[in-house]
């Protein structure tokens, strides 16, 4: 029997045009997505499920293969239609090869965009040659903000060990772009430590208090975490996701770890606790959100902006 779904993450390839210092994805093993293979394992895990489902893509760099990126969505919807269910699509990716052709058919479609954008420093997401990615992206979200709604678009701010201390410069550089949607990614597998974990916390410590004084203006920042604890305190369940890697192969871990040996992965326990604690922090500013004036119209918006991969 195939349990119920609600959100499937579907790794379309391991290539990729940059190479974060921090990425475990062996951009050499040229995995490219099979789409009939994907969209063969996808059915049965969209007629298991419920009326709505979340559809999450990424890589490697997904546009690195947007035959792919536009089949899965455009199957994928009409096997939706069929089915009678909702789907929500987003991706996940660096933004780099996003032109307007592709932003109209993801903005037709509805698909939430989340650009990876970590912070200034050239160090922080870089291409093979060690120039940094940030103005590049910089220059390309002043065509993906004129071409998409901006509920529609996240900023995957990647944390690690390396750069942690500078959580609330990165955290104001990714406001500055104009996101109002902030993913918090947590990266797995750096080594994190006291000292790192101390200096995320205070760093969100900063970020609570831009969050609570933007909801108090009436220009609220969105941040997924917090957003899923709200949905949480609501009393929607957040079902597990599924992943599936390019093969279409059911995956145990995401796939950035998928490869991994065993004694490697025991190294992304830290990383896993990570992620808890930014949950922990999240859900006790969602509490204080909720506790403000104007946290209905809040809670209904950041319903309305929904949960990303
Ligand atoms: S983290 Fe993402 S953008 Fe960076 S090298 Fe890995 S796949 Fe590419």
């Amino acid at each position: 029997m195939i349990e119920p779904i609600a959100r499937v993450k579907i790794s379309l390839t391991s290539d990729c045009n940059l190479r974060c210092a921090y990425c475990a994805i062996d951009k050499e093993r040229g995995e490219r997505a099979d789409v009939p293979a994907l969209m063969a394992a996808l059915a049965p895990l969209l007629r298991a499920g419920g009326r709505v489902a979340l559809v999450g893509l990424y890589g490697g760099e997904p546009m690195a293969d947007y035959a792919a990126v536009s089949a899965i969505i455009a199957k994928a919807s009409r096997l939706a239609g069929r089915l009678g269910k909702e789907l929500r699509f987003s991706m996940a990716t660096n933004g780099l090869l996003l032109e307007r052709r592709h932003l109209r058919f993801l903005r037709s479609r509805e698909v939430e965009v989340c650009i990876s954008v970590d912070g200034p420093r050239r160090d922080e997401r870089a291409f093979a040659d060690g120039r940094g990615s940030f103005e590049a992206v910089a220059e390309k979200l002043k065509l993906v903000f004129a071409e998409m709604p901006g509920r529609k678009l996240t900023a995957l701010q990647g944390v690690h060990p390396g750069n942690a201390a500078r959580f609330e410069e990165n955290f104001r550089a990714v406001l500055g772009l104009g996101f109002t949607n902030v993913n918090l990614e947590m990266i797995q597998g750096p080594p994190w430590n006291e000292q790192a974990r101390g200096a995320f916390v205070r760093g969100f410590g900063a970020a609570r208090r831009i969050l609570l004084s933007r909801a108090a203006s009436a220009s609220p920042i969105f941040l997924h975490s917090v957003n899923r604890a709200l949905a949480a305190a609501a009393g929607t369940a957040i079902a597990p996701a599924a992943e599936l890697l390019p093969s279409g192969e059911r995956s145990p871990a995401p796939y950035p770890f998928a490869h991994l040996a065993a004694g490697s992965r025991a190294s992304l326990a830290a990383g896993a606790r990570m992620v808890e604690c930014r949950d922990r922090l999240s859900r006790r500013l969602a509490q204080e959100l909720l506790s403000r004036r104007g946290a209905r119209a809040y809670r209904v918006e950041a319903a309305r902006r929904g949960l990303s991969i």
